[in-house]
This record gives C-alpha cells, structure tokens and sequence, in this order.
C-alpha cells in the first residue's frame, strides 16, 4: 500500500457531530484501519455508550470489560483497559462498553470533569515504548460531557456530515460549542477536516448538499466524498473495517483516499499570539 508522511507529534482528532447515524463511528473505524495499514501506529478510542466502534474493531465490550468508562471514573490507566484488535497490529482500540451510559452524570460531580481523558490519554502516550500517530475519538451523538471530554483531549476535530436536507442543521450550534471549547478549555482545537458521507450522487439533493458544505468549508473539506456502500453497512457485523471486508470496493477505495488526504495535509497549523 501507499507510503504516506508521519505527523511528528501525535495527532489526536475527535470524531464528532451531534447528530446520530452521520457516519462518525464508520469514519473513526475506517480512516484509522486504512491509516494503521500504511504503516502508521493508531489508537481509537471509543468514546460512545453504544460501542458501535468497538464492535467494528472486534473487541471485546460486553458489560463489565474493562474500558473507557474506567478511564474517565474510575482513574484506571488506558494501559490497563486498550486492547489489540485483530484488523491490524498497528491498530488498538480503547474500548467502550453500556457501561458508559452512566458516565455522563457520574462525570458531574468528580474533581476536572472535562479533562478526565485529556489526563489519561496524555498519561498513555507518554508511557507507552511505541510512538502512536493517530488517536481518534468517536464521539456520541450528544454535546454532553463526553463529547467535552473529547474536545478537551484532542486537537483536532473531524465532522462527518452526511450528504442530505438537513446536513447544515445543527451545525452552528456544534461549531459553537467547539469555539466555547476553544475560548476556556483547549486552545489548540481546529476543526481540520470536514468528510462528506453517505453521497448518492443519482440526487441533485446530495450534490447541491455537498456544494453548499465546500462554500461554508471551503479549507475544511476533503476532495474525496465517500459514497453510499453496501459493503460499508456489511463491514461492522464482521467486526472488520470495509477495508479488511472487500478491499478493492469503492467504499475501501474512498476511505483509503479520506486517509491518505488527511495525512498529506498533516496537522492544521496554530498560530500562536505573542
Ligand atoms: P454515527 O456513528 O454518526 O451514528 P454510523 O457510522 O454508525 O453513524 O453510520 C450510521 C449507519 O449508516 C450505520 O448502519 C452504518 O453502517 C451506515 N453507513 C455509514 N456510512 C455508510 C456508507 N458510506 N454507505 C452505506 N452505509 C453507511
Ligand atoms: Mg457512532
């Protein structure tokens, strides 16, 4: 496969868009096995109760496994709760387990509700032997404190905006929030990458959905568009990625390219004020 640039520092990119069934943990999953096949070292955390990205990996989530949520309550390390997944050596997955669904309130009232996985993850990338080059965070569809969590942990925020009437709904409001985050909790965090998903490019709706989304992003989005695929839909009951499922379909060829894109361009540059 295709050698692509390493970043230099780690980046980690949260997956996020409060709407439900965009394509958030399909991206985080894929983008990370096709990255992870190139040769570069990935983590994915799954940050969402459903653990929809922890059954596309093939990792163990049934209650109680140690995950995530232990992470974020408990003060367990990530080393103590990430596990290989079988899709490729390069890839582990933090996993997230029903579990997590309690976390949301249980979060309120500990000491630094928003920086519990800042602090775990950076804890992690510090102590473990091999460099990682990319952690994504897929997010649930909410802007609770997970989602915050997120935000706070990362540097980058990648949305997935599925190609259809309502795709720019709700928007504003995500982006406000990441601008709240921005202002009082994480200053390095850009919205880098903008994916147009689940494109059926037979309606004039999806393409005048993903011009009106190039006018508003025209930096932010990528050239690549992934179609709507069965194969993608079939990948997670394998617990595979499209990828490993039937590499040569367009669904693999399209997130290869999302990955190869995000890699050329590197990490968005931060301008800092003397
Ligand atoms: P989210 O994480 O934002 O809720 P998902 O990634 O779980 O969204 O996607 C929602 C549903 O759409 C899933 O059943 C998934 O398999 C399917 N899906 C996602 N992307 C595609 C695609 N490109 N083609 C066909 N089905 C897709
Ligand atoms: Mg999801």
């Amino acid at each position: 496969s295709q050698v692509l640039p390493k970043p230099d520092r780690t980046r980690v990119i949260t997956i996020s868009n409060q709407k439900g069934g965009v394509g958030k943990t399909t991206t985080a999953v894929n983008i990370a096995a096709a990255l992870a096949r190139t040769g570069s070292r990935v983590l994915v955390v799954d940050l969402d109760p459903q653990g929809n990205a922890s059954t596309a990996l093939g990792v163990e989530h049934q209650p109680g496994t140690a995950s995530v949520y232990d992470a974020l309550v408990n003060d367990a390390s990530l080393e103590e709760v990430v596990q290989q997944t079988t899709e490729h050596d390069n890839l582990q997955c933090v996993p997230a387990t029903i579990d997590l669904a309690g976390a949301e309130i249980e979060l309120v009232s500990l000491v630094a509700r928003e920086q519990r996985l800042q602090r775990a993850l950076q804890a992690f990338l510090g102590s473990v032997d091999d460099h990682y080059d990319y952690v994504f965070i897929d997010c649930p569809p909410s802007l609770g404190l997970l989602t915050i969590n997120a935000f706070v942990a990362a540097s980058e925020v990648l949305i997935p905006i599925q190609c259809e009437y309502y795709a720019l709904e709700g928007l504003s409001q995500l982006l406000r929030n990441i601008e709240l985050i921005e202002r009082h909790l994480n200053p390095a965090l850009r919205v880098s990458t903008i994916l147009l998903t689940m494109y059926d490019s037979r309606t004039n709706l999806a393409q005048q959905v993903a011009q009106d989304v190039r006018d508003h992003f025209p930096t932010q989005v990528l050239s690549t568009i992934i179609p709507r695929s069965v194969r993608v839909s079939e990948a997670p009951s394998y617990g595979q990625s499209v990828i490993a499922y039937d590499y040569s379909s367009t669904g693999s060829l399209s997130y290869r390219e999302a990955a190869a894109e995000m890699a050329v361009r590197g990490a968005p540059v931060i301008e800092r004020a003397n």
